[in-house]
């Protein structure tokens, strides 16, 4: 292998700065989730690089950017992925305004700066290192910066039906893990459920049928809803949460319906189909107790539950350039959160890795910030393992 400090010392750190901060003050918030500017943006730092690149329209304002270093096509190509969107900044006031990218001290501060362009530079950064240093690598490295991660992975989803990332022996994940690698996440799987009633008078309650009280039954025995699973060494057990309700009319009225969305989060093993049915048969257990209890159960979102197995390469090569750069040896782990990874990996069946030098902590914070030197350190650890996966 090329003397991996020398290309290291390729890696334009004061550039990386401008650029994070140039990528902080051009929004990206999503809702209403307009990635464009910000893709032309990193298209232009890819080629400025040394990369190819490309902004790739989706619809409206919303683009992906995919950049590449061409290799010599012996080995499959790697995947770097990392979003364009950020949440937005919220109601809380922030000290330092979220699109200003000040820094103070080691900290840039802004909107996305952990969560997760402060990542996505830094892959960016270590792709020009290797481009500098004319690396030559027997495979390509990919940069898909992708739209629409924190709603609907809407861009991860086009970048795979595009074709272009179909050939990719594995991706690296830049979301906050303070450089730290991660290689499971849990899945999300959320339901609506409705109760049907009947409305009346509010005087009257006895001519109508209450949907409120029929959900008080389900609520009552869907927190006790027990998961068929097998405890995950790195994600623990399934959990469920009950996060929004809604239902009623008036206060003088009999309400008929009522509407919650439960939020279950499962490992891997678990069958999304089969909670559906036991949520499905909870219902139809209180229909047999009580005949007026109408109800439908609505799947809203599912993403499955990810791991790879800490035994492969892609792993070995992370947590080896992680311990290199940052002196600590680290475990892999597990994530409670869902990635871009539930778009890439079920489709190309490919392993996954998650390391970038936010903060998971500080997602959707206000105050968000990343600090500079991890950064500069994730930049490493991303030339580390490119070279590792497609060094010759
Ligand atoms: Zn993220």
């Amino acid at each position: 292998m090329k003397d991996i400090e020398g290309i290291w010392r390729e890696i334009d750190e004061k550039g990386a700065v401008q650029f994070l901060q140039k990528l902080l003050q051009t929004r990206s918030a999503n809702p209403p989730g307009e990635e464009i500017e910000a893709a032309k943006l990193v298209a232009d730092w890819m080629r400025r690089w040394g990369l190819e690149a490309e902004v790739i329209p989706i619809q409206g304002r919303r683009a992906n950017a995919l950049g590449r270093l061409p290799g010599k096509g012996k080995k499959p190509p790697l995947l770097f992925s990392g979003h364009l969107d950020t949440v937005p900044p919220g109601e809380a006031p922030w000290k330092y305004d979220p699109y200003s990218g000040k820094i103070v001290g080691d900290r840039i501060y802004g909107r996305g700066a952990s969560d997760m362009k402060g990542g996505l530079v830094a892959m960016i950064a270590a792709a020009g290192a290797l481009a500098k240093a004319k690396v030559p690598l027997a495979g390509d490295l990919l940069i898909g910066a992708t739209a629409d991660e924190e709603a609907g992975t809407l861009g991860a989803r086009h970048l795979v039906e595009s074709g272009q990332i179909n050939k990719v022996s594995g991706v690296l994940i830049g979301e906050p893990s303070d450089l730290s690698v991660y290689i499971a996440e849990k899945g999300a799987f959320w339901l609506e459920v409705t109760t049907r009633g009947k409305t009346a008078h509010g005087a009257m309650p006895d001519l109508g049928i209450n949907a409120i009280l029929q959900m008080n039954k389900v609520l009552t025995r869907l927190s006790r809803l027990r998961f068929e699973y097998k405890r995950h060494p790195l994600l623990g057990k399934p959990t469920l949460n009950i996060g929004t309700i809604s239902g009623g009319v008036k206060t003088n009225v009999v309400p008929d319906g009522c509407k919650i969305t439960v939020d279950i989060r499962t490992v891997p093993g678990q069958n999304h189909r089969t909670i559906l049915r036991s949520v499905e048969d909870l219902l139809g257990e209180l229909r047999k107790k009580d005949a007026t209890l109408q109800g439908e159960v609505k799947i809203i979102s599912d993403l499955p539950a990810l791991e790879t197995l800490p035994q492969d390469p892609l792993v070995k090569a992370a947590l080896k350039a992680s311990e290199a750069v940052t002196g600590q040896a680290h475990k892999p782990q597990g994530v409670m959160y869902y990635t871009d990874g539930v778009a890439f990996v079920p489709k190309l069946k490919i392993p996954m890795v998650i390391c970038g030098p936010g903060k998971a902590g500080l997602a959707h914070q206000p105050d968000e910030y990343v600090e500079i030197p991890k950064v500069h350190a994730a930049a490493r650890i991303y030339v580390q393992i490119a070279m590792e996966m497609l060094g010759n």
